[in-house]
Parts: C-alpha cells; sequence; structure tokens
C-alpha cells in the first residue's frame, strides 16, 4: 500500500517519527521560498510544508510544479506545530506526484461556492470530493448496513430475485422495456412478484436491497427511474400488524446505528437525529382525509394523497411529535392486485404507507394468498390471468398469509438528513434527463 497512515491516525506525540501520506491537494499556497500544501483524504486534511533552503531541490521543484487536486504520496517527518488545526505538520523528504490535476478544474470546491445540481452532478467524480457531500454516502452506506444487521438479526434471508421480468407489477405505464433474445421484457420496477413466490417455499422471511427501474414522466425532488428498495415479506402473518412491528423496529434500529455509527458525517451535515420511539402512530387512511380536510385540503373518496396532501399531512403528524407515521386501511382500488381486500368491508384493504416527515417511504400490506380472490383481482384490475400463470401457480400448490412491505432507500437517506432533493442520496442519479455519468 502507498498509504502508510491517514490523516486521523497522526498526532502530535508522533513527532519525529517518518511517515507517508497520500491524498489530493486540498489547497497550495505559495509564498515563494516556501510552499504550504493541505493533502485531504478520507480522515481529514494534513499540512506539508516545503521550504527551499531546508528541502531538496526536487522536492521544492515538485511542491512548485503541483497543481490542486493532484493525487501525491508525501514522505516526511512529522513534526509539531501550533500553526495547523491538527498539531502538526509534514516536513517532506520526498514528493511523488502520482497523478496531476489538470487546471482549471470543472466545478469550484470551495465551502462557500455551491454550484447548481445538474452541475455538480455532471462532474459527480469532483463533487463527491467535498466532504458534507461524501457524508451523505457514508451515511447511505451505514444504513444499508444496519437494514442488513437488522434483518439477519429478525432471521430474514437475503434473495436477489430477477431484474429481467416479462410482466409488471406495480402498473404498466412506468415499465422500461428491453428487448430479451427474441422476446419483449421490461425492466423490474420491485421484487413483487418474485418475493411472494418465494412465500410458498421454506425461505419464507426473505429481504432483498436491490435497484428497481420505472419510467418516471415526471421531474420531481423524490422520484429518479432507478432507485434502490428495501423490500422484505414474510409468512404465516396474523394480519399486516406483524409486518408494520417489523418495519418499525428495523427502521428505530437503522436510525439508532446510523446516530451512533456515522457521527462524523452527520455532523458534517449538522444534522441531529432523534431515534424514533416505537410503536409509530398510525392513522387511517380515512382519519388522514378528516385531518386534510379540517386544513382546508379536500381528498376525493378513495383517491392516494397527493404531494401536497402528505406535506400538510407531515406537518399535522410534526405537531403532534411524529416524524414517522403509518396510514393504514388504504382503499381497496387505489392498491395493486396482490394486496387483499378485507372480507368483511372489500372497499378497505389491509394496505399501509410509512411516510417520513411528510413523503411515502414505504408501501406494505397483507397480500392475497387464496387463487380464487386472487384471480379476481386480477380481473377486476384489467389485467389477463394468463400473464400471470408462473405467479398464480405457486398460489395453488400450497401459499400461507404473508405480507411484506417495499421502502425506497434513497428517500430514506433524503427524509432523514432533510435533502432538497433524492438525486443527493445516489451516488449516479438516473432520470428522465440524465443516462450518464
Ligand atoms: P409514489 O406515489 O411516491 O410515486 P409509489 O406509490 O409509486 O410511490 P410504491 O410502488 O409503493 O411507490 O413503491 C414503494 C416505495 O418505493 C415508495 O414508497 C418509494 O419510497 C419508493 N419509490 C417508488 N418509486 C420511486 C421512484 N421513482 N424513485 C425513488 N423511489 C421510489
Amino acid at each position: 500500500m502507498i498509504r502508510k497512515k491517514l490523516s486521523g491516525e497522526i498526532n502530535p506525540q508522533m513527532e519525529g517519527e517518518e511517515t507517508t501520506i497520500a491524498g489530493w491537494v486540498d489547497t497550495k499556497r505559495d509564498l515563494g521560498k516556501i510552499i504550504f500544501l493541505k493533502i485531504r483524504d478520507t480522515q481529514g486534511k494534513i499540512q506539508v510544508t516545503v521550504k527551499k533552503e531546508r528541502d531538496s531541490e526536487e522536492t521544492f521543484k515538485k511542491a512548485k510544479d503541483v497543481t490542486q487536486e493532484s493525487v501525491v504520496a508525501i514522505t516526511g517527518e512529522i513534526e509539531k506545530t501550533d500553526q495547523t488545526e491538527t498539531g502538526i505538520e509534514i516536513k517532506p523528504t520526498e514528493i511523488n506526484i502520482l497523478n496531476k490535476a489538470e487546471t482549471p478544474l470543472p466545478l469550484e470546491l470551495e465551502e462557500d461556492v455551491e454550484s447548481k445540481l445538474d452541475t455538480r452532478l455532471n462532474q459527480r467524480f469532483i463533487d463527491l470530493r467535498k466532504p458534507e457531500k461524501e457524508a451523505i454516502l457514508q451515511i447511505r452506506d451505514s444504513a444499508l448496513t444496519a437494514i442488513k444487521e437488522s434483518m439477519e438479526k429478525r432471521k430474514f434471508v437475503e434473495m436477489h430475485t430477477p431484474k429481467i421480468i416479462s410482466e409488471g407489477a406495480e402498473g404498466g405505464a412506468t415499465l422500461f422495456p428491453v428487448k430479451y433474445f427474441e422476446e419483449d421484457a421490461y425492466l423490474a420496477q420491485s421484487p413483487q412478484l418474485y418475493k411472494q413466490i418465494l412465500m410458498a417455499t421454506n425461505l419464507d422471511r426473505m429481504y432483498e436491497i436491490g435497484n428497481y427501474f420505472r419510467a418516471e414522466k415526471t421531474d420531481t425532488i423524490r422520484h429518479t427511474s432507478e432507485f434502490t428498495m428495501w423490500d422484505f415479506e414474510m409468512a404465516f402473518i396474523d394480519s399486516q400488524e406483524d409486518v408494520l412491528q417489523v418495519l418499525e423496529e428495523t427502521v428505530k434500529e437503522v436510525i439508532q446505528h446510523v446516530k451512533e455509527n456515522a457521527k462524523p458525517y452527520l455532523e458534517k451535515l449538522d444534522v441531529n437525529l432523534e431515534t424514533p420511539e416505537t410503536p409509530f402512530k398510525r392513522i387511517t387512511y380515512e382519519k388522514a382525509r378528516e385531518l386534510l380536510k379540517e386544513e382546508g385540503k379536500e381528498i376525493p373518496k378513495g383517491k392516494d394523497l397527493d404531494t401536497e396532501a402528505e406535506k400538510m399531512l407531515g406537518d399535522i403528524m410534526e405537531r403532534e411529535g411524529h416524524e414517522l407515521y403509518y396510514i393504514i386501511e388504504y382503499p381497496s382500488e387505489e392498491k395493486p392486485f396482490y394486496i387483499m381486500r378485507k372480507d368483511e368491508e372489500p372497499y378497505y384493504s389491509p394496505s399501509f404507507d410509512l411516510d417520513y416527515k411528510g413523503i411515502e417511504i414505504t408501501s406494505g400490506g397483507q397480500r392475497e394468498h387464496r387463487p380464487e380472490q386472487l384471480n379476481e383481482n386480477i380481473e377486476e384490475q384489467g389485467l389477463n390471468p394468463d400473464d400471470f400463470e408462473y405467479y398464480m401457480n405457486a398460489f395453488k400448490y400450497g401459499m400461507p398469509p404473508h405480507g411484506g412491505a417495499g421502502t425506497g432507500f434513497d428517500r430514506v437517506i433524503q427524509q432523514m438528513l432533510e435533502l432538497d432533493n433524492i438525486r443527493e442520496a445516489i451516488p449516479f442519479p438516473r432520470d428522465l434527463k440524465r443516462l450518464k455519468p
């Protein structure tokens, strides 16, 4: 390894030791006979002071030559100083320029210069060198680890379902077609049908964290055409309450994990996370309509809450002290065919959304596991049951009652960190206008 030490591993007690650091030239201050280089790595910045009179001619020449954002490896002696925040600087014996950066840079890196999101995404490799942008993705990593730990702890197995499929489950309008040899196929919008098929096997507590694709024709701050979803599905449930409990406990653990393990990154973003209390607040769809009506917002009976309604409900819930809350018992007509209809009151379904500070992050519910009813649901929605034969078969030969949820992982990060746009939470977002980088 080129790197012997990261900046965070060097302290004033190490005075006199020789080390090699490596990273990007964050800033260069050339005062003629003395040059200050700040070298940036994943842990912070370290000053290298190069003096014409003291250091070798070659070292001084390289320091003169190097440009901002070049990649360098520098070997030298650790010295104490009261001139830097870290209390140390490096007296170099060798400067190795591993890759000299061209000038000018395509994007400003100074903290006080905030470029437009589009410009930043075009130069994402530079954008992500900014510690506060990197912090978002470090927190994303921490949350992913937490989901896996929480799911495994609850004996869910991680599975990967196909991303090339023959039928969509979430409505035809947002399917991306792909040519699959001689057949027409689509990119998966969700793992829905396949995760349900697994419920007819002993892999009947499964989860998946995967990327899904929806041809979203509108440009919003919470949709992209490729996004990461965290799904889980579980069999032998009594009711959707079993699903609600797994989800709320897991979400709580994820927030707690990030709070404990990603502290420096949260501080960089000035985010103070509160671990939510469980159980999360549950309000019915009809109650949500009533609350919204009191605030002057009418939701036509049976219709889903629109963006404005979600936001308003978020404000109402915030006043009651809830950042995370379930909306339960949605009207069946707004729900996909795989959601059960209530036997005693088929207008409503045992289904739910989980909203986080005014934005939906999860949809879930109890699924229809009885083949005749499932067939009816498919027909009711104007779909052809023959197209779903491979799925329906799994229901004919022993399918336990089951339920589950799908959570937009990028949206969780967006809401957790209160980011203006979901694209900030994705390394390389895809949308209506963006196919690269
Ligand atoms: P919305 O109404 O917000 O478009 P949806 O009802 O279409 O979402 P579902 O099919 O229920 O979404 O998907 C489950 C979750 O996946 C959503 O709650 C959301 O967090 C996430 N999700 C869905 N579509 C997208 C998208 N295009 N970009 C990012 N996340 C998405």
